[in-house]
């Protein structure tokens, strides 16, 4: 049984045993719980927001809903653009998709961006970030001082930014 509250999706099995197990997949943000076969769903779902920093802090990634991921593809539309012409840089492709352990990677020699959909969940600012951020891949393949002080041009707090998206 699927229970959702809070954000946080929890699948559910009902089980033969006395205790309550809850386990939490950091790759995929997904909760996993056993519970002794009869367990209310109210009950449920007062364990899961009692554990809900716990469940939290576990998670790798935060999981985007598929509207929030909708809504990104929508976002995108103006801010490619917008960036892009800010720079003066551009990508021929742009892929979304869901990646487990980075928000982006840029193929220079391609011209191609990755963005990773779980973005969806966060604050735009760090959609915005990790947009720039590969943008200035094309320029520059490592993270050395001149890619970071490009970044800064365009994201004067890309280092608050950064350390939000790593909690
Ligand atoms: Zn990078």
């Amino acid at each position: 049984m699927k229970i959702e509250t809070e954000g946080i999706c929890a699948e559910v099995t009902f089980k033969k045993i006395k205790g309550i197990y809850l386990r939490v997949d950091p790759a995929e943000g997904k909760v996993r719980m056993n519970v002794p076969i009869g367990t209310s769903q109210d009950e449920i779902i007062k364990i899961l927001q009692e554990k809900k920093d716990w469940i939290l802090s576990r998670r790798a990634l935060p999981a985007a809903t598929e509207e929030q991921k909708e809504l990104m593809r929508e976002r995108l539309k103006e801010l490619i653009p917008y960036w892009e012409k800010k720079m003066g840089l551009h990508a021929d492709h742009y892929i979304l998709k869901s990646m487990k352990s980075r928000w982006g990677s840029c193929n220079p020699l391609i011209r191609q961006i990755t963005l990773n959909l779980e973005l969806a969940a966060l604050p735009e600012e760090c959609l915005c970030y990790v947009l720039v951020h590969e943008l200035a891949h094309m320029v520059y393949l490592g993270h050395g001082k001149e890619f970071w002080a490009l970044v800064e041009q365009y994201i004067p707090d890309w280092k608050r930014i950064r350390r939000s998206m790593r909690e």
